[in-house]
């Protein structure tokens, strides 16, 4: 056990993540001092994760190490912001060693990839609660925005929605007896922001958000934020073949409200369409049309035989599992 939050902050949190060359002053001062190179503006972001709401109780802790950075690279990723800098607010019922030492293992790797750096933060004690905030560059007035997207659009998702939240329903033996059930658990305990993607989106994206709610919710939020409705057409939902084995009904419904995917869902205006398909293959990158935005407000699905009821909340279908 540390003998100190002194000793504590300088074992686990004074190297961890990237070393970086713009970090004047990290951990260690009363704030940190960062360079924001010239031309570029700030994006920040902060995701608090509680016990028992946003990850199981004794959930694993490189998991929630990597699920609290991961959050917010997820958000900075939908902007199109270059993550940068990062400051963990820790709230601990006990200093335990253990704990520590793979949170701050999950946390970290992460951290690496991203080339982010720990900067700062504050340890406190009570139920377990961490809160960490993100900062990263983005050209000016070139940020993705939820409001950016226009009538005729076409609408795409990252990745495969709706695995994350059956890997939690199997994490918390809400669900049984599904092939691959290890990949749908890693899905959710060890989630991949698109950080990338989101970069590279900035010339052809005309809006994005990130799909930590559920796929139908978020897109939604990007509708109403620019003043469109949309259409999406579950036929072309991109669904995982361990998903898909919930059969083809749950399986979309799962895909479009089940929460905590962290891809991006994003438009892209008809004449950017060929440039966005030669720059940025789907197949490569991982993404997938999925419908278009549309003048008419609120949401429509449309399957096989025509438009289909809007599903539910995630959790009222889990509980039918
Ligand atoms: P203060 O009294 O200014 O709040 P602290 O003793 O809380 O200072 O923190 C000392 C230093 O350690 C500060 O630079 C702070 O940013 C850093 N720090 C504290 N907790 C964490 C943490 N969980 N992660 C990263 N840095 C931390
Ligand atoms: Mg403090």
């Amino acid at each position: 056990m540390p003998q100190s939050e002194f000793e504590l902050i300088d074992r686990y949190f004074r190297r961890c993540g990237a070393q970086r060359a713009d970090v004047r002053v990290g951990v260690g001062d009363d704030a940190a001092l960062l360079e924001c190179p010239p031309g570029m503006v700030l994006a920040a972001a902060v995701d608090t994760l509680v016990e028992g709401v946003h990850f199981p109780r004794g959930c694993r802790a490189d998991s929630i190490g990597h699920r609290a950075l991961a959050v917010n690279l997820s958000d900075l990723a939908a902007m199109g912001a270059r993550p940068a800098w990062a400051l963990l607010a820790l709230t601990l019922p006990a200093a335990e060693e253990r704990w520590l030492s793979e949170f701050t293992a999950g946390f970290a790797a992460l951290a690496r990839v991203h080339e982010v750096a720990l900067v700062g933060g504050d340890t406190t004690q009570g139920p377990l609660t961490v809160t960490v905030t993100l900062m990263g560059p983005v050209p000016a007035g070139a940020a993705l925005l939820r409001s950016g997207a226009s009538v005729g659009d076409a609408l795409f998702v990252s990745g495969t929605p709706g695995d994350a939240a059956v890997g939690l329903a199997l994490e918390q033996g809400r669900l049984e007896g599904l092939g691959q059930a290890e990949y749908l658990r890693e899905r959710f305990l060890f989630p991949t922001p698109r950080v990338a993607l989101g970069q590279q989106l900035r010339p052809y994206a005309s809006g994005c958000i990130d799909v930590s709610d559920g796929l139908l919710a978020d897109a939604l939020k990007l509708a109403r934020a620019s003043g469109c409705g949309l259409e999406i057409d579950a036929t072309r939902l991109p669904l995982s073949a361990p998903l898909r084995a919930l059969g083809t009904e749950r399986a979309r419904a799962f895909a479009l409200t089940g929460g905590d995917d962290y891809e991006l869902c994003f438009t892209v205006p008809p004449q950017q369409l060929a440039r966005l398909h030669a720059q940025l293959p789907p197949q490569q990158w991982g993404y997938t049309r999925i419908g278009s935005m549309r003048a008419e407000p609120g949401a429509r699905v449309m399957g096989e035989a025509g438009e289909l009821p809007l599903p539910t909340g995630g959790y009222d279908h889990f509980a039918q599992a």
